[in-house]
């Protein structure tokens, strides 16, 4: 069993990511956003579905509605959208959202997400935790990938391996809390890799019911592996707030 104290748990938070980066490609940064409408889009599309329908689904609207932009979508029929995002799932409620969210951003900011390169960080992510859909994860992936902002966006599988590797109290539920802490455990300039590797070892190894303990590159480091072993599941993602 790996020790708790709090020099332990920064250790094993570095070596993880270490070992993670010699396991797992990381995207290019500078490629990842090209406009934070695009990326806020695509992140309500891609909750509560695949990778790879979400992107299905991006890649149609941006196909039909040209230029994917607030005022494009306010004009589109409810119907196009929905049908665009039918292939990720409930996709009257995100077509309904998106044209909201599309309505707010127009009205409010006249067609403009410019806020969250200029604002001050808090300000910037309250501004966005007013639109329509978007939650504290979206948020915060908008101020890291389009603004560079120092924030680590946590989502269920950051969460879900961040307890699991003892980096996070099991019982802790509160986004922020976790957020904080996440952070105070990285540089700045390592929140991007960590926010990738963390969703990679969490997609390929360290799933929700069944992880690959055995087959896992943290293994060794990993307090739960143990726990892991044999049928003894335990669902340390329960009640974590979505999007
Ligand atoms: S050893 Fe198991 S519990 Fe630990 S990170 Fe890997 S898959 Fe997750």
């Amino acid at each position: 069993m790996a020790p708790h104290n709090t020099g332990d748990i920064s250790k094993r938070a570095k070596e993880a990511l270490k070992v993670l980066r010699n396991v797992f490609p990381i995207p290019d940064f500078a490629n990842i956003c090209d406009d934070p409408f695009k990326v806020l889009i695509r992140t309500i599309i891609s909750q509560s579905t695949t990778e790879i329908n979400a992107r299905k689904a991006f890649e149609k609207i941006a196909m039909k509605i040209q230029p994917l932009t607030p005022s494009r979508l306010v004009e589109a029929e409810t119907k196009d959208i929905e049908d665009a995002l039918r292939v990720a799932g409930l996709y009257k409620n995100k077509a309904r959202i998106i044209k909201r969210l599309s309505s707010v951003i127009l009205k409010e900011f006249n067609g403009s997400l410019d806020f969250i390169y200029t604002l001050p960080l808090n300000e910037a992510r309250e501004r966005l935790l007013k639109l329509p859909g978007v939650g504290p994860k979206t948020a915060d992936i908008l101020l890291l990938f389009c603004a560079r902002r120092p924030v680590l966006p946590v989502d269920t599988h950051v969460n879900r391996v961040s307890k699991r590797l003892g980096l996070i109290s099991r019982d802790e539920k509160k986004y922020d809390a976790i957020r904080s802490r996440l952070e105070s455990l990285y540089d700045p300039e390592e929140y991007f890799a960590v926010h990738m590797l963390f969703i990679a070892l969490g997609r390929a190894f360290c799933r929700a019911l069944k992880p690959s303990c055995p087959k896992c590159p943290l293994k060794e480091i990993c307090p739960s592996a143990a726990e892991y072993r044999g049928s003894h599941l335990r669902q340390s993602q329960s009640h974590y707030p979505s999007h």
